[in-house]
């Protein structure tokens, strides 16, 4: 009987100096991982450099800008007795619907200063007040113009989602979301030379107000205002808390940012992925609803239901072949990189006008849809538990002799044009050493010719911030 109690007592010692030894080890010195010995950083390079003469912009592209700019040519435009829209005088335009007691805003472009202007003229029209505001969704060139048209007790609406955005944004995250639109915008470059048309529409405001909402709804709002009825509908697409105003009447539609003249923005490359499949879905039921005058929320308004129809099923249709194809892409098992290389529109719909990627990309769009549709994991074993980039490129640098070695086949391949595969070698070099200030200088300059052989908007500007930040590390004026 002391026997056995005896072993019992000794096996109970036994588990718990165990279980303690093990939970010592976790708790010392974490889950078991591989041992790997980190690369020593190589040396800076020392390598001469003239850098190549300043970019010139292409012909083709001046062409292009010059007909961006005169869409930025501040105009107001009839579309009915009583439906105006003033676009051109900052990225984002203002509509007004006048009825006999009074304006409905819809929109209020991104700054007090355009929305004075646009003000202005508005008032050459009409002086009956401002009875409502309404935000199509929670974005910058939306909303902060609101202060201009507001009064207190006008209601301002918006759907609940877009409040929620707003917080998020213009709270929650604000300092990455001004540092993602400058990189956007190109802001974070203030030597650069600019182009002309880049002078023009963005007005954004350091410290911009913000009007909150009074009135929010989850699925639709409607009212009624001087006989004009004014109906709202949460569409997601541009955002989740996105929408629509209907004027069931003369059959105007308001759909915000679901239609602008460029294939959209579906993945802006820094912000949170857009609702994509919801995008086309709601394109179809407008077009179902047969609006006779389309206003939109940037670029010009369509009148006349055939046109309106047109515009918006060859729209829709961009959207899903992109989605339908990342989705085939995924179920047959390639990875984001083959879905980009692999996608692109078909020629009826790369020909479209308002389809032409100016503003959006087709391979960001596949991008963002593929990585909202599936885990960080591609199943392909090295990246489950990647390294940190460093220790590849210095066992690179290293194996190639050094980052002298690459920064030379870098210039060669900068004089030759590649500038893409230049960025990539650069950031090797910086990766393994990031204070390689030659590295940087040599990025910097193959952006800037990127960001000057640009056909679209965010990528000239996406382009023109990398540089900027890259002289900055280089240590070298621009
Ligand atoms: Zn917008």
């Amino acid at each position: 009987m002391k026997i056995r109690m005896l072993i019992i007592i000794v096996q109970f010692v036994l588990i718990i100096v165990l279980g303690a030894a093990l939970l010592t080890r976790y708790v010392v010195f974490g889950a078991v991982e591989p041992m790997v010995r980190e690369p020593k950083a190589p040396g800076e390079s020392t390598l001469a450099y003239q850098p190549l003469p300043p970019p010139r912009i292409p012909s083709d592209t001046i062409s292009q800008l010059v007909k961006f700019k005169k869409n930025f040519t501040p105009t107001v435009e009839k579309v009915t007795d009583r439906i105006y829209l003033a676009r051109g005088f900052a990225l984002g335009s203002v509509a007004m619907v006048i009825t006999d007691d009074g304006l409905v805003i819809v929109d209020t472009t991104e700054s007090r200063e355009a929305a004075r202007a646009i003000w202005e003229r508005f008032r050459e029209i009409t002086d009956q007040p401002v009875r409502y505001i309404i935000y199509t969704h929670s974005h910058r060139d939306h909303i902060f113009g609101a202060p201009v048209f507001y009064s207190p007790g006008v209601p301002v609406i918006a759907t609940e989602e877009a409040v929620k955005m707003m917080d998020l944004y213009y709270r929650e995250l604000l300092p990455f979301i001004e540092r993602s639109r400058d990189n956007q915008s190109g802001r974070l470059a203030p030597g650069f030379a600019r182009p002309l048309p880049m002078k023009g529409p963005f007005k954004h405001e350091l410290q911009p107000e913000l009007i909150r909402p009074t009135i929010t709804f989850a699925e639709s709002y409607e009212f009624e205002l001087g006989g004009t009825k004014f109906e709202l509908r949460h569409t997601r697409g541009e955002t989740t808390g996105h929408l629509m105003v209907w004027l069931p009447e003369v059959k105007a539609l308001f759909p915000g940012d679901l239609y602008y003249e460029s294939f959209p923005n579906l993945s802006t490359p820094m912000l949170e992925q857009r609702p994509v499949k919801d995008w086309y879905e709601w394109l179809d039921r407008i077009v179902a609803m047969e609006p006779e005058y389309l206003v939109p929320s940037h670029n010009r308004p369509i009148s006349g239901r055939e046109a309106v129809r047109e515009v918006l099923t060859w729209h829709s249709r961009g959207i899903r072949y992109v989605y339908d194809e990342t989705v085939k892409a995924i179920n047959e098992g390639l990875t984001e990189e083959e879905a980009v290389e692999k996608i692109h529109l078909p020629p009826d719909l790369a020909g479209r006008w308002h389809l032409a990627e100016v503003y959006g990309r087709v391979d960001w769009s596949v991008r963002g849809i593929y990585r909202a549709l599936t885990g960080w994991y591609d199943g392909r074993g090295a990246g489950l538990n990647p390294l940190p980039a460093r220790y590849v490129s210095r066992e690179v640098i290293a194996l190639a002799g050094g980052a002298d070695k690459l920064l030379a086949r870098a210039i060669e391949l900068q004089k030759a044009g590649e500038h893409q595969l230049v960025c990539e070698l650069c950031d090797m070099v910086i990766r393994a050493n990031s204070k390689d200030k030659l590295a940087h200088n040599i990025k910097a300059v193959s952006l800037e010719y990127m960001g000057y052989q640009a056909k679209n908007l965010n990528v000239f500007g996406f382009y023109r911030s990398a540089a900027a930040l890259e002289r900055q590390a280089a240590e070298v004026k621009p």
